[in-house]
């Protein structure tokens, strides 16, 4: 089945009263049959509801959608992208262990990785996403993952995927990749040998700035991968919190499954029923919007490649980018609407961002409403010089999300901004 009719049927079954949208199973706890009922249900001899704090119905049917658009096999819905991306990386590596990561990374994820884990005692070895080589010099024994976004925001940069893929499976790491740029609209990387996918669902997922969700997906291949590797003994050897439950002996995705009765249990990120439910509309009309999205991103990119103010543009499928190689072959339906460009200083930007009426100054990327940031000032001034560099960031970029507006409208409203 093809990803747009995917978005639109995957994962639901009509119950009796015929309901064409999907229902909201507000409620917290579900009644068993009885106490063998309930006990089945904690040993896993039978799958069902328990606590909406391990699963939902509501959630279920945006997890397995998901799961099918992205071309997985399991799903775990979260509060927000970034317990999907501390759940994706809890579920991996312990104090003491490390992960590597792209330097070019959304700025949450570069505090996560860089401040938060690592008082947490996991090590973050950051590596430039262009330079793929650059694993064999950080990696070690301890190494249980390796992290990187397909568009980095907000560098907007296109990983090289397949080449990192590569290098992963020769040390038989898992590779997390944060997707949320993209959407599986415009790429699945699990089909290019990628073992889990993270998504921010706050994102083009709700697509009109609805809601904060996440959502985490993993592919057919990571269970072999997971099996008998000593990075991972936690999935091949009984966990005791779980009475000796050996979770690659389950016969269900391993890593979602020990993302939800570990950590899920114990942390409990978990999506409102109503949250998964704006997920579940928005994703209805995914194929449509990004299509558009990137489509109305790329023209606005060659009209700011044109104007003498705009020292240089970003966007992946122009011609004259870095990433038009990684984007043609794998963004070849679009780039999204993320796209920056940069003037000559902080000033200039700030003045610029102020003028803009149609585009609103907001911290956030895939609204159907088009959006300006600086991120020098706002996403990124927590990090220091050095990190905003390795994070691809100038004082004078500006960033903008393009969002469902005519597009003539937005160019007229950019022309506007950028004269003196
Ligand atoms: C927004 C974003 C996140 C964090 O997601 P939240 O839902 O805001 O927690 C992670 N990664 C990327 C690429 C993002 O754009």
């Amino acid at each position: 089945m093809e990803l747009q009719t995917q978005a639109l049927h995957a994962g639901y079954t009509k119950d009796a009263q015929g309901t064409m949208a999907v229902p909201i199973y507000q409620t917290t706890a579900y009644e068993f049959r009885d106490v063998e009922h309930a006990a089945n249900l904690f040993a896993l001899k039978e799958l069902g509801n328990i606590y909406t704090r391990l699963n939902n119905p509501t959630t279920d049917v945006f997890e397995k959608r998901m799961a099918a658009m992205e071309g997985g096999i399991a799903a775990l819905g979260t509060s927000s992208g970034m317990s999907a991306i501390f759940y994706a990386i809890a579920n991996l590596a312990q104090a003491g262990e490390n992960i590597l990561c792209a330097s070019q990374l959304y700025g949450g994820t570069v505090t996560l990785f860089g401040h938060t884990l690592k008082r947490f005692g996991i090590e973050a070895r950051f590596f430039d996403v262009h330079n793929p080589d650059a694993i064999d010099s950080l990696v070690d024994d301890k190494t249980r993952a390796i992290f990187f976004e397909t568009i980095t925001n907000p560098s907007i940069d296109v990983a090289p995927i397949e080449a990192l893929v590569a290098k992963a499976n020769r040390y038989g790491i898992i590779t997390v990749v944060d997707n949320t740029v993209a959407t599986p609209v415009l790429c699945r990387p699990l089909e290019l040998g990628v073992d889990i996918v993270v998504h921010s669902a706050s994102k083009y997922t709700t697509g009109q700035g609805l809601a904060i969700g996440g959502i985490m997906v993993e592919a057919a291949h990571t269970a072999a991968k997971l099996t008998q590797n000593p990075r991972y003994a936690h999935f091949n050897e009984p966990d005791s919190s779980y009475h000796g439950l050996v979770y690659v002996d389950v016969g269900l995705p391993p890593f979602s499954l020990r993302a939800r009765l570990a950590l899920l249990r114990d942390i409990g990120a978990v999506p409102s029923p109503f949250n998964s439910w704006l997920f579940i509309q928005g994703l209805e009309t995914l194929s449509l919007r990004m299509r558009q999205h990137s489509q109305s991103a790329l023209e606005i990119a060659q009209f700011l490649e044109q104007h003498p103010k705009v020292k240089r543009v970003n966007y992946p499928l122009l011609p004259s980018n870095k990433n038009y190689a990684n984007a043609s072959r794998y963004l070849p339906k679009g780039a999204s609407g993320l796209l920056s460009f940069e003037v000559d200083s902080f000033e200039t930007a700030k003045r610029i961002v102020d003028k803009t009426a149609l585009f609103s100054l907001v911290v956030n990327i895939g609204d159907s409403k088009s959006i300006i940031t600086h991120p020098a000032s706002t996403t990124h001034q927590q990090l220091n010089t050095q990190e905003l560099a390795k994070a691809g960031v100038a004082a004078g970029m500006i960033r903008l999300s393009v969002g469902l507006e005519a597009t003539q409208d937005l160019i007229d409203d950019l022309v506007q901004a950028l004269k003196d």
